[in-house]
């Protein structure tokens, strides 16, 4: 049975006046029935740890460097973000990909490290309006699939998650049947790749403008075992229902 998980990206929202909202969702859900994790700013990665401590709420980064150290001016290590508190690190979302150019192959660098200081990695894929339009969906995202991912991933230290760009931050998404296809692939090629045991255990997020209203029908999809979420995970009051949508499965 994969534990169901509702993930937070707060992307480079939030000032220490923010904390209040992580302890409002701690407070909502003490012994919740879903994991959670919140990936703030790197800045309140420590202070958070400190302020959550005792609650069930996971902290992550955003992303790491490969490197464990070194000159690397503005980088930040796995080692760093485990050091002030963290538990995993968002890999690879579209607008690292997109806006920093990075490739899939740095994706699997940055993940093997994190993996090798035990933090979980959440590794993004997905297809811009273009791609979809103009190739197949299932194509890019394979490719992205086993670039990305390293070898040594385990049910544990992976999850992956499905966030189309164009249903990032846009109030658009896809139809369930559109979701449903590439969870399916997606659980499907790592099933060939790692064996049915690992294959079957990591866990699949979507991730695309997922709120309240849309949850229960997203919730619902095969193969959707929680959701990466941005706007709507910045306060308790939008991302406690989406929790609690999660719980109710
Ligand atoms: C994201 O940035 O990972 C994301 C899914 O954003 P939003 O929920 O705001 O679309």
């Amino acid at each position: 049975m994969r534990r169901k998980l509702a993930a937070g990206n707060w992307k480079m929202n939030g000032l220490r006046a923010g904390l209040a909202e992580m302890d409002a969702l701690a407070k909502a859900h003490p012994a919740p029935a879903v994991d959670i994790l919140l990936c703030p700013p790197a800045t309140l990665i420590a202070p958070a740890a400190q302020a959550l401590s005792g609650s069930r709420i996971a902290l992550g980064g955003q992303d790491c460097h490969q490197e464990t150290s070194g000159a690397y001016t503005g980088d930040l290590s796995a080692q760093m973000l485990k050091d002030a508190g963290a538990r995993a690190v968002i890999l690879g979302h579209s607008e690292r990909r997109e806006k920093h150019r990075e490739t899939s192959e740095e994706v699997r660098l940055k993940a093997r490290a994190a993996q090798a200081e035990g933090l979980m990695t959440v590794i993004c894929l997905g297809e811009s309006a273009f791609q979809r339009e103009a190739t197949n969906t299932l194509d890019i995202i394979g490719a992205q699939l086993s670039l990305s991912v390293p070898d040594e991933s385990t049910g544990e230290n992976l999850v992956v998650a499905y966030e189309p760009i164009w249903a990032i931050g846009s109030g658009q998404t896809p139809t369930p049947e559109q979701i449903g296809e590439v969870h399916t692939f997606m659980r499907a090629r790592l099933e060939r790749r790692f064996g049915s045991g690992v294959g079957r255990s990591v866990r699949l997020l979507y991730g695309g403008s997922v709120k309240a209203e849309n949850a229960d029908e997203i919730f619902g999809i095969p193969d959707v075992d929680g959701a990466l979420v941005g706007g709507a995970s910045l306060t308790a009051q939008d991302f406690s229902p989406i929790i609690e949508a999660l719980e109710k499965l």
